[in-house]
């Protein structure tokens, strides 16, 4: 803030919530203008840029040297020794896990990202990626057995949703590959939050199957 006195630059503190780091939400939060559905942050005369990327195009430009690194916290119950580690892109996520002392227990999920927004892995050969920031390892007795069930019309994806677009029903078209319903639906407006299969009452991976759907729609986009 004090390197900010002498400049038209303000620090906007924000409520703790989440999701608030998501582009839409931050500008919501900060401007109070509303990017519209399908638009971009340009549509209300944002531009939104995170620390980092500020930061390794800084390097880019003075030194010549493109992104290489990634920060990553390796957290969680199942491993011996949590750490924030900087390595090359491309490491396998089994070097990460012998260099913070291997598993303390037996593994039962792993996942490449955040808590909410993560995904599950199979393999520990899986490459750290790019923006890839977080690696959380769970035990088996740390994971939720319980199998996916019906929807009960709860509403409660629905309540969450801060893009307010409806989960359950984009979900129930996206499983029939109803992909283009699912478009009208505003699936294309996800911000991939999570929030919805996290409060779900029957474990379904909403979140998932969203994901799916808006990359079929983007692969026709593409090829068309
Ligand atoms: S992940 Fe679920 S809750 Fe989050 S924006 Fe997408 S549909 Fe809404
Ligand atoms: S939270 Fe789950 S059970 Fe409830 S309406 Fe949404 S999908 Fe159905």
């Amino acid at each position: 803030e004090a390197a900010c006195a002498s400049s038209d630059i303000e620090v906007v503190p924000l409520r703790v919530k989440y999701p608030q780091g998501a582009e839409k939400q931050l500008i919501c939060a900060i401007s109070g203008r509303e990017v519209p559905s399908g638009g971009l942050p340009m549509d209300v005369g944002v531009l939104v840029q995170n620390v980092r990327t500020a930061a390794a195009v800084s390097v880019a430009v003075r030194t010549g040297q493109p992104l290489i690194e990634q920060v990553v916290t390796v957290t969680g119950p199942g491993v011996a020794e949590p750490k924030n580690l900087r390595v090359r892109i491309g490491t396998p996520l089994r070097h990460l896990i012998d260099f913070c002392g291997g598993f303390d227990g037996e593994p039962g999920k792993i996942i490449l990202g955040g808590p909410m927004m993560g995904t599950a892995q199979l393999s520990l050969e899986v490459p750290v990626t790019r923006g890839a920031g977080g690696l959380l390892i769970f035990r088996q007795q740390d994971v939720d057995p319980r199998p996916e069930g019906p929807c009960i019309r709860c509403g409660r994806c629905v309540s969450v949703c801060p893009a307010r677009i409806l989960p359950t029903t984009i979900v129930a078209h996206a499983r029939h590959d109803q992909i283009e319903t699912a478009e009208t639906l505003g699936v294309l407006d996800c911000i991939e939050c999570g929030c919805c299969t996290y409060i779900c009452p029957s474990m379904i991976p909403l979140v998932q199957f969203i994901r799916q759907a808006k990359g079929a729609i983007m692969a026709q986009k593409r090829n068309a």
